[in-house]
């Protein structure tokens, strides 16, 4: 609660016990005005909480009433009514009342006390929905987790997802290498949707579907060809595909985000074409993410991810994945081969430290971007073989790590690296502690001003699009939809 309305507040309940003693006492207002020589307006809305009255002002009512100044200011109310005059006050003079756009009611003595009691009743559950209504970040990491683990028990591997993918693709004309831009618009066209690009997305949107006028808004391509776009447009297409209804929860939100993005990696990546395009390298004792990427034409996260999809199930190799920010914490992370990754006691591993002598952070010495760099680590968990790859956006450098157990290191280029870390934790004497005499030196000395962390999973309001502002979309939609619209093209 902020000071300024916990002062409101008590106002509120202060009127309602000065106006409690007053026609206790059987006082009008003009006769307690003229008793203390103030105009009855002014004593009004000291009763209504709109005015605080002076300290001498209210010795003066106290001495006319005849109770104690202590009195007339405890926080309690002076009757049930009052108490709930008071509660329907305080809910009229609050946020979520303006947003309703209604006149305020005043709770006069002539309301009855039915009507009052009512309002209040609604007023309550209206506060409660829209508490209700906010997915809490401990919400969020929850069903986050529950998500990892259960793509961890299917070794991230979603069958159904990939053969609706690779039939779309195929009939699009999809043969192999790349996806093209035109091939992603032909496979908009099948399912009755045009692309269209657009400057003016609505801020906290990606893309915005229009189902009435089968169209799909994307933001300009900022670099000619880029790549970004397609797994975008491939997203939106996936909603459709899929058949997902509004999301009902934010868990059902997590879950048609990880399979749109996995609709959207299967197209960029088909089955058959990766699969053979691994077994051939894995054959040759060659597997490298980064020529997969290059293969396929598509980011290094988006390759190292995919190929978790299928190192598992195709080519019988446990993996980890992790995507790791310069500061050391664990942004999106996936482990079937029994790493253990860092997580808090939900078992929530996002924003989490990584240990400092995982490839994932020694990887941020390496200095060659154009190559991948590899070590071994032994943990409590075994030996790890890893291959990391450091990049940089607008928010910083972060590194991609796709890992496997020294056992199946044999199928990888890099295998030979002479790299070797040995790491313990989470006990926290392996990179927690400080090293030699340093605390004893600068315990009493280091004054040092923390940077807050960035929120990886901020409250979102569970609308039918959490986070996405309605009205934003809708003003959107208006100024882009054509101007008639044709029968049956939805
Ligand atoms: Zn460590």
């Amino acid at each position: 609660m902020t000071p300024e309305k916990s002062n409101q507040t008590d106002l509120i309940t202060l009127g309602r016990r000065i106006r409690h003693h007053r026609t206790a006492r059987g006082l009008t207002l003009d006769a307690l005005g003229a008793e203390v020589g103030v105009a009855p307006s002014l004593l009004s809305m000291i009763e209504n909480g709109r005015r605080e009255p002076r300290l001498t002002l209210l010795h003066q009512i106290a001495t006319a009433v005849d109770v104690s100044v202590p009195d007339l200011l405890t926080d309690e109310a002076p009757s049930h009514r009052a108490g709930l005059e008071i509660e329907l006050d305080r809910a009229q003079r609050g946020p979520l009342y303006a947003t309703l756009g209604l006149p305020p009611v005043p709770s006069s003595r002539r309301m009855p006390l039915a009507v009052l009691e009512n309002l209040v009743g609604l007023h309550r559950e209206l506060q409660r929905r829209a508490t209700e209504a906010i997915a809490t970040p401990e919400e969020a990491r929850r069903a986050n987790t529950e998500l990892r683990l259960e793509r961890q028990a299917r070794d991230n591997y979603l069958p159904d997802i990939e053969a609706h993918a690779e039939a779309m693709s195929r009939e699009a004309g999809y043969l192999n290498g790349p996806l093209t831009h035109r091939t992603v618009a032909r496979m908009a066209e099948q399912l009755g949707f045009t692309i269209i690009h657009v400057a003016d997305l609505p801020h906290s949107t990606r893309t915005v579907t229009d189902l009435a006028n089968g169209r799909i808004y994307l933001p300009p391509a900022s670099i000619p060809g880029g790549h970004g776009l397609r797994s975008l447009a491939l997203q939106a297409i996936a909603h459709r595909v899929l058949g997902h209804e509004r999301p009902t929860s934010y868990a059902d939100f997590l879950r048609q985000r990880v399979e749109i993005t996995y609709f959207a990696a299967c197209c960029l990546m088909p089955e058959t074409a990766a699969v053979e395009f691994l077994e051939d390298r894995k054959r040759a004792r060659d597997l490298a993410v980064e020529d997969f990427r290059d293969a396929f034409g598509v980011t290094h996260e988006a390759a190292a991810q995919r190929f978790t999809n299928l190192a598992t199930r195709h080519l019988q190799i446990p993996v980890h994945f992790l995507r790791v920010g310069d500061d050391g914490a664990l942004f999106r992370g996936y482990a079937n081969d029994g790493l253990p990754l860092p997580a808090d006691v939900t078992g929530a591993i996002e924003g989490q430290m990584v240990c400092r002598w995982w490839a994932a952070r020694v990887g941020f010495g390496h200095r060659d971007r154009a190559t991948e760099s590899y070590q071994y680590t032994d943990t409590p968990a075994g030996t790890f073989w890893c291959s990391t790859q450091t990049g940089s956006t607008t928010g910083g450098e972060f590194s991609i790590t796709v890992g496997t157990p020294f056992s199946s290191a044999k199928w990888f280029r890099g295998r030979d690296t002479t790299v070797r870390h040995s790491s313990t934790c989470p006990d926290e004497a392996c990179c927690r502690r400080p090293e030699g005499d340093a605390a004893e030196r600068w315990a009493p000395a280091a004054w040092p001003s923390a940077r807050m962390h960035q929120q990886v999973l901020a409250a979102l309001p569970r609308g039918a699009f959490p986070g996405v502002d309605d009205a934003e979309v809708y003003r959107f939609l208006e100024r882009h939809a054509p101007a008639e619209p044709q029968d049956g093209e939805a």
